[in-house]
């Protein structure tokens, strides 16, 4: 029997991704390192269980792993080494001195890009858009190490990026979620114009706006003097409000005060974080 924590270290090397694609798999097919591979080729070779037993044989274990006992823990996380609370005040903190121009980090030295090499404890998770101005490193004065970045344009979450987001609470031991939005979104705009004024959308484009559609119908219909911005702030309220509820883990956590998930927005002009929380 193969823990589910070596599997997600050989998830990690790459090497067992086809066995956990197919072991996910309600789609026909599924994007591998080596290429689209159909559902029934992934299904053969994950049940080929020798070779898997025999990869996952020279998987290293994941840090602080040492015995079967503790693999077979699937939901063992590590240890906080902050709360919520005292995450959302590093972040505010750092976009503090962000705003006003003292942004005090350095480039990580050579001896703490091998420290973290080793492994990694983020202390927040955070969703936010592509948008290049809006780099959450920059934006909260963070470094290496402190952030697991999930970013699509307009800040929405898919299945992938859900998935995202439970790893590095679950496994990372993340007590903070913030969806990020910021002033301007183009994303959010282009939902705009697809909700408003029938904007012809089509293929990928229109994916990634759709998912902002229904914040964009809510802000409408509170009548605002600027659509664009409410539904900026109504689309990362709604998301957090749904990723709260979305996955077992993150509720479990939130219900336990070990998990906050918030909403923030970001100002293009000011350079600081409006958070709803
Ligand atoms: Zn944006």
């Amino acid at each position: 029997m193969v823990s589910r924590r070596i599997l997600l270290g050989a998830l990690a090397s790459g090497l067992a991704a086809p066995a956990l694609a197919w072991a996910e798999g309600d789609q026909p097919s599924v994007l591998t390192r080596k290429g689209r591979r159909t559902r029934a080729a992934l299904k053969t070779q994950a049940s080929d269980s020798a070779a898997l037993k025999k990869v996952l044989a020279e998987v290293k274990p994941l840090e602080g792993e040492h015995d079967a006992d503790a693999a077979a823990d699937a939901h063992a996380a590590p240890p906080q080494l902050v709360s919520p609370d005292e995450a959302l005040g590093r972040l505010k903190h750092g976009n503090t001195l962000f705003s006003r121009g003292g942004a005090s980090i350095a480039l990580p030295g050579a001896a703490r890009i091998a420290e973290l090499a080793g492994g990694q404890k983020p202390f927040a998770v955070i969703v936010g858009c592509s948008d290049s101005r809006t780099a959450p490193e920059l934006i909260f004065d963070c470094n290496l190490g402190e952030l697991f970045v999930v970013r699509v344009a307009g800040s929405t979450v898919s299945q992938e990026g859900l998935g995202s987001i439970v790893y590095a609470v679950e496994h990372l031991g993340a007590p903070l979620v913030v969806v990020l939005g910021h002033t301007k979104c183009g994303a959010v705009g282009a939902a705009v114009d697809v909700a408003t004024k029938h904007a012809d959308l089509r293929g990928s484009l229109l994916s990634m706006v759709l998912p902002i559609i229904p914040a964009v119908l809510e802000a409408q219909d509170k009548h605002p003097a600027d659509l664009q911005d409410a539904a900026i702030r109504q689309n990362v309220r709604d998301t957090a409000a749904r990723l709260k509820v979305a996955d077992g883990v993150l509720a479990e956590k939130v219900a336990e005060g070990r998990l906050k998930i918030v909403s923030a927005t970001y100002d293009l002009s000011t350079a600081q974080v409006a958070f709803d929380a």
